[in-house]
């Protein structure tokens, strides 16, 4: 199932808007700083540029490889104007972001089979909200979705989630706090195959601390998951909070190191001013981002869009450019 930019309504691109303003006014402003009094964009306004893009969380390799390719424009075309720089640096953040993305990274959810999605990432990122709001989003697109609290190992896990459920008014399994979290499972993934379910959505607990048991734990729920559903597509989904700027972007090469993630949704993007991440982890980690987060309400999720993303950064700033 792929989901066109007309699936945006104009009201989520005004929270995208919304969210990415701290990010987009730091990011700006420090920019307009490096290049007042300028007209050409030469050596110091590209080291200025890098800096920019680091402090602002993009990522050292990730803001040398952009400022590298704007250098080789800028050699290509002899002079540039410093007016054209972030005409220039949309492009290239475009590019560096399309780059990680290919054709089935736009495919959100299988239509033929069934859905099961692990969701992992580190305490007090946003899993159990994210799950309640993806929860409702599928169920909204007339998918048959259930739940399951595999994160066994929380106080206050269990009840959060059914909250979550209750919201999104979906099914929910559960067991007692401290069950094993393959056999919630396991009872999870039987019931859903059983009575028909499209999407099953998995919390699990975050302990990155312990990587060994993490690795066990996702690999155990896996494998159960897999002796019962056959025809399943299987997607671990890691949620990092990209309010946390840098230290999401070391969760995410950590987690990926240790488990297979196929995707990764950011979240707390409202308000934060670290927004710049999303360039740098799409760009490095090669994972696609599926969705974004910008609140606390069952709302607040988006289907991550790189274009949209980078036009509502540069939007009404200097360039009114739109992306085609
Ligand atoms: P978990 O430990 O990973 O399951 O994280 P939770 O789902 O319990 O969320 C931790 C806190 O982050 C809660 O207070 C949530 O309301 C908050 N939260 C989750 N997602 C977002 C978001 O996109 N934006 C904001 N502002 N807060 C969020
Ligand atoms: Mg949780």
């Amino acid at each position: 199932m792929k989901f066109l930019k007309s699936f945006f309504s104009s009201e989520q691109k005004k929270n995208l808007d919304k969210g990415l303003s701290k990010t987009k006014s730091s990011i700006f402003s420090k920019l307009s700083r490096s290049i007042a009094g300028k007209s050409k964009i030469d050596n110091e306004v590209l080291e200025n540029l890098e800096d920019v893009l680091i402090t602002s969380d993009v990522g050292v390799e990730t803001s040398n490889k952009i400022v590298s390719s704007i250098i080789k424009r800028v050699k290509k075309e002899k002079y540039l104007n410093t007016n054209e720089l972030d005409h220039i640096l949309k492009d290239q953040i475009l590019n560096i972001i399309y780059e990680s993305s290919n054709e089935e990274n736009s495919e959100i959810l299988s239509d033929e089979k069934l859905n099961i999605i692990l969701v992992v990432g580190v305490n007090g990122v946003g899993k159990t909200t994210t799950i309640g709001k993806l929860a409702n989003f599928y169920k909204n697109i007339n998918k048959k979705v259930l739940l399951g609290a595999a994160d066994t190992f929380r106080a206050g896990a269990i009840d959060q989630l059914k909250i979550w459920a209750k919201r999104a008014k979906v099914e929910i399994i559960h067991k007692e706090m401290g069950s094993d979290p393959a056999s919630v499972a396991y009872q999870t993934i039987q019931y859903g195959v059983s009575n028909n379910h499209d999407v099953i959505i998995i919390d699990t607990a975050g302990r990155l601390h312990n990587k060994i048991n993490l690795m066990n734990e996702l690999s155990k729920i896996k494998r159960v998951v897999s002796s019962i559903a056959s025809n399943c597509v299987i997607d671990v989904t890691l949620v990092i909070d990209g309010s946390t700027g840098q230290n999401a972007f070391e969760q995410a090469k950590q987690f990926s190191e240790t488990t297979n993630v196929n995707s990764l949704v950011v979240t707390k993007l409202d308000g934060s001013a670290k927004g710049g991440v999303v360039i740098g982890i799409s760009d490095q980690l090669k994972i696609p981002i599926k969705f974004v987060c910008l609140g606390e309400s069952i709302d607040d999720i988006q289907v991550f869009d790189k274009k949209i993303f980078v036009n509502s950064l540069f939007n009404n700033w200097r360039s009114e450019d739109k992306v085609n």
